[in-house]
């Protein structure tokens, strides 16, 4: 031990050195922003990824923040807790992350889900700032997708005050969300707490209703993206299978909120799924599908870029995320 002290002095004395360097030989110029009292911004929130030939890009809407408490239906608190800390996540209130994603495919531009808009959590609505900076302009938007009629997915669509925000996208809907939602006898029979959520649909579709294609799930509906019913956190729920030669990617939407607590505890139900038991099933059974296949999959509420892959573990799965690349 005592051979090392003098090595161990060495180390401190150069530590020293560094420090007075770094306080001493700040290059001139201008400060860093925080230093002149500027707001410090993350970097644009996208990223781009290949599939086969089909370019994806992520595109991140900030996040909503959640109490822990009263999120997971049939979990015990102390429970819901130790797996975030297991994540080394902040055990109170979880920050809930919105990412669409931008699809370019034989000069086409899709989205799938649109973010919160000017609707959602002063933390969200980012949205619009991220898609311009990674080059896009919205009126060059040919197709808008939807998954589910969830305020955080379709809200980015038309704002407050009524505009539209793609003017040229034709727009897409699950035929099944759409015989829910826009369904006058089951907004009447419908609690109160969810009427907001019915009225909301109707603010952003009823204006374009007759333009809206509906689609079944099962079937391709633009070249390479095939619907898949995904249902229990919406009747309609749909999850995305894409394909260009042998590259694969499923879009899995909301078949989990953060996977540190639904991934890898798959029965769980968040407080949105507004069937749990068949939530769950559907989760279980899209994430044994692509976890037995390897797929890559992206998921809205996962930690941004959103993309990743799902190992078995335990008695749940993991969502390995993707190695942020300089490469597209
Ligand atoms: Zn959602």
């Amino acid at each position: 031990m005592m051979k090392l002290e003098p090595s161990r002095r060495a180390v401190l004395a150069s530590a020293g050195a560094l420090a007075v360097a770094t306080t001493f030989d700040l290059p001139a110029g201008p400060r860093p922003a925080q230093a002149q009292g500027a707001p410090v911004n993350q970097a644009p929130g996208f990223y781009r990824y290949k599939i086969g030939d089909v370019t994806l890009t992520a595109i991140n809407d900030g996040f909503g923040k959640r109490p822990l408490e009263g999120f997971v239906r049939n979990a015990e608190l102390a429970d819901v807790k130790k797996a975030m800390e297991q994540a080394f996540l902040p055990a109170d209130a979880l920050n809930i992350t919105f990412t669409t994603l931008a699809i370019e495919s034989a000069g086409k531009l899709t989205l799938i889900d649109t973010g919160n808009g000017d609707s959602g959590a002063p933390t969200s609505g980012t949205w619009m700032a991220n898609f311009k900076a990674a080059g896009f302009d919205p009126k060059n938007v040919s197709t808008v997708v939807f998954s589910h009629f969830h305020g955080d997915h379709i809200n980015g669509f038309r704002l407050k005050d009524g505009s539209t925000v793609f003017p040229n996208a034709e727009v897409m809907v699950p035929a099944a969300e759409w015989a829910f939602w826009m369904d006058d006898a089951k907004m009447s029979a419908a609690p109160d707490a969810m009427k907001g959520a019915f009225a909301g649909v109707r603010r952003v579709f009823s204006p374009i209703a007759k333009d809206v294609k509906r689609f079944e799930s099962g079937k391709e509906i633009l070249p390479g993206l095939t619907a898949i019913a995904a249902p229990g956190h919406t009747p309609g729920h749909t999850t995305f299978a894409l394909s260009s030669g042998s590259g694969k990617l499923m879009i899995m939407s909301d078949t989990t909120n953060h996977p540190a607590l639904f991934v890898r505890n798959p029965d769980w139900s968040a407080v949105f799924d507004m069937d749990g038991p068949q939530a769950a099933a559907t989760r279980r059974k899209l994430l044994d599908m692509v976890s037995a296949d390897k797929m890559q999959v992206a998921f809205y509420h996962a930690p941004f870029p959103a993309t990743g892959y799902i190992a078995k573990a335990g008695n749940g799965f993991e969502m390995v995320p993707v190695q942020w690349s300089a490469a597209i």
